[in-house]
């Protein structure tokens, strides 16, 4: 699915969208921009002493992910089993959090 960011009218960063001026030039000329929410695997950390309100899914994995537009997010992840540079897509946005499943080569 797609998720909503940002990029700057003025360098074509591309930023978080709670951002409201850019990271790289501090221009304030932003503009909202849609992602395909597809990207890859940097990073992961397995979760097994979670929060109350995710205990019945524990243990679970939180992923840091590039996507390949040019954002890296974090999310948690509903796969199985996971590797660095494993191909994922957002398939949820709950709470403002992301979700990610993983992509079939
Ligand atoms: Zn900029």
């Amino acid at each position: 699915m797609n998720i909503t960011a940002k990029y700057c009218k003025n360098c074509d960063q591309i930023l978080h969208a709670d951002k409201n001026h850019c990271a790289s030039c501090y221009s304030k000329e932003l503009k909202t921009k849609e992602l395909n929410g597809s990207g890859e695997v940097y990073s992961y950390t397995k979760i097994h002493a979670a929060p109350k309100d995710y205990a019945d899914i524990a243990p679970y994995y939180i992923v840091l992910v590039d996507l390949n537009e040019g954002l890296r997010i974090t999310g948690r992840y509903t796969g199985q089993s996971v590797e660095i540079d494993q191909k994922v897509q957002v398939e949820a946005v709950n709470k403002n959090a992301y979700i990610f499943k993983p992509v079939e080569e």
